[in-house]
């Protein structure tokens, strides 16, 4: 399939004074095929939602270049091309409390996109186009001059996602749309977006703080640290044989099904804070927490290498410097 977006060596620095700078984002490329999902995965503050937000313009990359549907966006400004574009990339957010005025109704939170990107559709044919979104999500038409407090939370996500879907994208952020929802609402939720994304042939970029429910809707599964990518694999690839280190602590932190895998699992617990994005650690900046930490890492930095095929990985133990590769890229077990 063809390439959707494609990310190089994307950096996002906010300066908050003379002499501080958050490297919120720092160096990381990536591409998301057309139809695909990719997962971005990583705790909070590690610089997730600030790929999603750049991708999306909302922030101007500190450098980097972005490709979107083969046209480079990283360098544009506010013109005619930025609305076109705009409209085809959307968001859905974490809170579906908060990203909802309060003080509009659901007709009219889901028309304003129409309104600015469709701007000569006829009042009745607007109207008619939201009945069909509420629909399309799972709602009632009879809801549609409802107040966003008059719905439940799993509700107002599916208001967030008709909002989203209203000016017709081709590519969606998702950034953490389960976060603030009761677990029995968010498989509804993931099961939503899966079947949207197959009618209307959609991309996702879905951001998630762990790796419980990202597997089911992702294709690839990018992990980030610290404002990095240290991992990249298909799905079942990296459920399947996580590589790096922070990865294994963030599957092994998982809860299974069956009590006794459960007791008999070993959890991965990580020493220590998430160092601050100011003043990151030097070498792997995993090395302060890392249970597998050799002498170079904390020295040199690893670069993002395939070590196995359309698996990626950011860590000494594999690649060049690595004890845990043979000659053959077979893995050897240490
Ligand atoms: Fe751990 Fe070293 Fe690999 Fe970093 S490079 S993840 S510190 S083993
Ligand atoms: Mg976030």
């Amino acid at each position: 399939k063809n390439v959707l977006l494609e990310v190089k060596n994307l950096t996002k620095h906010f300066q908050l004074s003379s002499n501080k700078t958050l490297r919120a984002v720092d160096d990381v490329s990536f591409y998301i095929r057309q139809g695909e999902t990719l997962g971005l995965v990583g705790e909070s503050g590690c610089g997730k939602s600030t790929v999603g937000r750049t991708l999306l313009q909302l922030y101007k990359p500190t450098s980097g270049v972005i490709r979107f549907a083969g046209e480079t966006i990283s360098d544009r400004t506010e013109t005619k091309g930025h609305k076109a574009y705009t409209s085809q990339m959307q968001m859905i957010f974490q809170d579906p409390y908060s990203s909802l005025n309060p003080r509009m109704t659901v007709t009219d939170i889901i028309s304003e996109g129409l309104i600015t990107h469709r701007p000569n559709l006829a009042k009745k044919e607007r109207q008619e186009k939201v009945m069909e979104l509420l629909e399309l999500v799972g709602l009632s038409r009879k809801q549609a001059n409802r107040y966003p407090h008059e719905f439940s939370g799993g509700q107002r996500q599916r208001i967030g996602i008709a909002r989203a879907l209203a000016v017709e994208p081709s590519f969606i952020v998702a950034d953490e749309p389960i976060a603030a929802l009761d677990v029995s609402i968010q498989a509804q939720i993931v099961n939503l977006l899966m079947e949207l994304q197959r009618q209307k042939k959609l991309t996702y970029l879905f951001i998630a703080h762990d790796l419980s429910m990202v597997k089911h809707i992702s294709d690839r599964i990018a992990v980030m640290y610290l404002g990095q990518l240290i991992e990249l694999a298909s799905s079942e690839e990296l459920y399947a044989r996580p590589l790096h280190p922070y990865t294994e602590a963030l599957l092994s932190a998982i809860p299974l099904p069956d009590p006794l895998q459960e007791q008999a699992r070993e959890r991965i617990v990580l020493q220590g804070e998430v160092p601050n994005p100011i003043n990151p650690p030097s070498g792997c900046r995993f090395h302060t927490r890392c249970p597998k930490a050799i002498d170079i890492c904390g020295m040199v930095t690893p670069v993002f290498t395939e070590v196995l095929p359309q698996h990626y990985v950011k860590c000494h133990l594999y690649g060049e410097r690595g004890r845990n590769l043979d000659d053959n890229n077979k893995m050897v077990s240490v």
